[in-house]
């Protein structure tokens, strides 16, 4: 008997190549009509540039077996995330680092003098910080947390500052040279034919089948197991209650030549409604210069209706509460695997994404006895 494998991104696709290599057949449902989940790519019939449909998506890890994986499966491209932040219509660099401090206070600090001085601003007196806030009042201190990051916030995800996990705020570094490489990772690159092209290379086997446009729920086939890459939640009919997410609004314009001359620039004032501005074309700098016109889209985020597709899991503490209830029930469900970043309810990158699904896929492997199959 196959197995069934739901949702047609990174998760389920890592999980059907890896069982089809050991003669595992598998059938992978996605209800949408293309693969590569979230990180779907696909050119603009208008200007022919490749856009992230659902956001910019850069491909960094540490993980040496990850990075082998997608080297595999398509050629990546030297790729470095610079991104830049709108403040008061001034624009600075981002991650804060020397540039930005220096740009921001007006100064030409050495970094031991950018330190210093930084540090008597920062908080120094919360020692260990729990929240967003405090976090960033420890390590930036009021001033720089107010320009980047109070608003950013803010709009992103619809609370306090001091209402989010420390952790979110982790994710960026802080520097004191000129280093403005947005990731610490050692390996980096965009995939010069997108990220749809890459799934695509990694379903590619005979003992995988793929049915776009087909509903998990609408199955009738038995099968040996499921991995379930869709919305927890959504697979107990939300009958306990619905994980909270936000969704994300992608306006799209179109223009002449180039727009910001750059990827990403984030806008933190809270003046203006959205987060970001990406512009596609520079994600791809190997052919950028090809397009005579441009594609940007502005990031506008909000609470995820029933009927949005879910980005972030907010994970306050209502929801944890809600969630430990759904891992509860998920652990009695002996032949599904709940896998990704849909089925365990948590913010992951992509090449986490891709290594926790190996291991999910190691460890059916180990277990498995083809002769019960
Ligand atoms: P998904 O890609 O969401 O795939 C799940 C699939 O399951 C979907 O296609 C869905 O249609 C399908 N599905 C769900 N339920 C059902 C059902 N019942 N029946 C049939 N099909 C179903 N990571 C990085 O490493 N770098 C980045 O720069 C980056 N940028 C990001 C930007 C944004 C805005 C967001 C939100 C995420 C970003 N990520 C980034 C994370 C990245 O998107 C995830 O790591 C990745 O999408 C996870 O893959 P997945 O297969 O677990 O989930
Ligand atoms: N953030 C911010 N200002 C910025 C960029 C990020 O305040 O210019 C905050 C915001 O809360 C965001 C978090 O830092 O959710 C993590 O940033 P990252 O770039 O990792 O955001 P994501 O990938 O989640 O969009």
């Amino acid at each position: 008997m196959r197995v069934c494998i739901v949702g047609a991104g990174f998760s389920g696709a890592v999980i059907a190549r890896m069982l089809a290599e050991k003669d595992i057949s598998s059938l992978v449902v996605d209800e949408r009509n293309h693969l590569a989940g979230n990180c779907h790519t696909e050119r603009d019939s208008e200007t022919g540039v490749m856009v992230h449909k659902y956001g910019p998506h850069i491909f960094h890890t540490g993980i040496e077996r990850v990075w082998k994986f997608i080297n595999q499966h398509g050629v990546m491209m030297p790729y470095v995330n610079r991104v830049k932040a709108n403040v008061a219509n001034k624009i600075y660099s981002l991650p804060v680092n020397l540039h930005t401090i220096n740009q921001f206070f007006g100064e030409a600090f050495s970094p031991a003098e950018a330190r210093a001085f930084v540090e008597s601003k920062a908080r120094m007196d919360i020692d260990e910080p729990q929240t967003f806030e405090e976090q960033a009042l420890r390590f930036v201190g009021n001033d720089l947390y107010e320009a980047f990051f109070k608003g950013y916030t803010r709009k992103q995800w619809g609370c306090e500052p001091s209402e989010l996990p420390a952790s979110i705020l982790k994710r960026l570094p802080l520097r004191f040279n000129y280093d403005d490489n947005y990731f610490n990772h050692p390996y980096q690159g965009m995939p010069r034919d997108g990220y749809t092209a890459i799934v695509a290379s990694i379903l590619d086997h005979p003992k995988i089948e793929i049915r776009l446009g087909g509903r998990h729920e609408d199955l009738t086939e038995d099968f040996a197991h499921t991995f379930y890459s869709g919305p927890l939640d959504r697979y107990f009919n939300y009958d306990l209650g619905r994980l909270g997410y936000r969704t994300l609004d992608f306006v799209p314009e179109r223009a002449e030549g180039d727009y910001q001359g750059t990827a990403v620039i984030n806008y933190p004032d809270e003046s203006v409604p959205f987060t970001r501005i990406s512009e596609h074309k520079h994600f791809a700098p190997w052919e950028a210069d090809s397009f005579d016109k441009t594609i940007v889209f502005r990031e506008y985020s909000r609470l995820c209706g029933p009927d949005d597709v879910p980005y972030y899991p907010i994970r306050m503490v209502a929801e944890t509460q809600l969630l430990e209830q759904y891992e509860a029930r998920a652990a009695q469900e002996k032949n599904v695997t709940f896998v990704g970043r849909l089925g365990t309810y948590q913010y992951l990158d992509m090449d986490v994404t891709i290594d926790r699904a190996m291991d999910v896929a190691e460890a059916y492997l180990a277990a498995y006895s083809p002769v019960e199959a």
